[in-house]
């Protein structure tokens, strides 16, 4: 059996690179040779918690970028050398969801096809993945760890997309995360006139200034609710987007929009956790509230075509470079907001 390098999770925050065996290339699949992979704020959440409940060792990571190294011999889509990006997502296509164009609601997603094992040198690319789709080819010209940022913009893009971030909105984020960096970007693309952003850490607000951002709050030092009114003439932003884990701040997010205004729960908070929402408030001010998660496969198509456009500045995005082997470097420095985005190189 052929060995690669991985990074193992244990357990919460005992994550080991080891060498495993490497996967055996499935008969109607490939072998992709990883090249880049990036660090997900998800990727935290799961590393420093006990997400598998007990069911260790397991290999996280689904921003996986890399080149195909084998080609089983009933697979005729690829070849050898081929650069891809693969888009976690495995929608059935089938279901009413999927054929009205939100296969991100897809009822029939099928698990454990793609969207993990990225933290190792290889990983298996079964046919059904193939067949489902949602791999695109990298171009000569973008680099990997360019690429592995389609992953990252494209839950971004689809929230924008389906609320019609534009031209005359006041948004406000909270979270200066990588996650609300990219946010504050892409609704400067959209047109926005004003991107608020909300943060506890003044190093990511500053930060999150190169990005587009106009106004920073610290909502450790002054209260977001009076600041953002402050900034809006008193009445309030047209679109706030949550984009952290609290609680609180999606308690918070709707004082900060305007009469008929549209609040969007994009962060997850701690799983079982409540929010306590001042329902009156929402009911005479007119406020619609949406959740929102993942991205349809179109909209993964083309948040990855603007990653890799020279439209979008992905690379700045990118603080941390680093080998495989110093991940816990990177949830470090990722969980301490020092970085924005941390990429990691298995081959190196
Ligand atoms: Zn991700
Ligand atoms: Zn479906």
């Amino acid at each position: 059996m052929e060995k690669m390098k991985a990074a193992l999770m244990y357990g919460p925050n005992d994550i080991r690179v080891e060498m495993v065996d490497k996967p055996a290339c499935p008969k109607d699949g490939l072998i992709l040779k990883i090249m880049a992979v990036g660090l997900c704020g998800s990727d935290i959440r799961n590393l420093t918690s006990d997400s598998r409940k007990g069911n260790y060792p397991f290999i996280y990571g689904h921003e996986i970028v890399g080149v195909v190294d084998e080609i089983g011999a009933e697979e005729t889509k690829y070849q050898v050398g081929e650069r891809l990006f693969l888009f976690p997502g495995t929608y059935c296509m089938e279901c009413d969801d999927c054929i009205s164009g939100h296969s991100e609601n897809c009822t029939n997603v099928e698990k454990d096809l793609a969207g993990t094992g990225g933290f190792a040198q290889y990983v298996a690319v079964s046919a059904k993945k193939i067949q489902l789709g949602g791999i695109y080819k990298i171009p000569d010209n973008v680099s990997y760890d360019a690429a592995s940022l389609g992953e990252p913009l494209t839950s971004v893009y689809a929230c924008e997309e389906n609320i019609g971030v534009g031209y005359d909105d006041t948004l406000v984020i909270i979270g200066a995360g990588p996650i609300g960096c990219f946010m504050a970007q892409l609704a400067k693309i959209r047109g926005a006139q004003k991107v608020i952003m909300i943060d506890i850490n003044q190093t990511r607000l500053e930060m999150s200034k190169e990005f587009g951002v106009d106004e920073i709050i610290n909502s450790a030092n002054e209260d977001p609710i009076e600041a953002v009114r402050k900034l809006t003439c008193g009445l309030g932003a047209d679109k706030v987007i949550s984009a952290n884990p609290s609680n609180s701040a999606q308690a918070q997010s709707i004082f900060m929009v305007k009469k008929g205004g549209l609040v969007v729960f994009f962060g997850g908070v701690p799983k079982g956790s409540m929010t306590e929402l001042d329902t009156n408030y929402i009911h005479y001010n007119n406020i619609w509230i949406k959740g929102h998660f993942g991205a349809s496969y179109m909209q993964s198509k083309k948040a990855y075509a603007l990653a890799i456009s020279d439209k979008f500045p992905t690379e700045k995005f990118i603080t941390h470079r680093l080998p495989l082997d110093q991940i816990n470097e990177g949830i470090e420095l990722t969980r301490s907001g020092e970085a924005i985005k941390v990429v990691l190189f298995p081959q190196e």
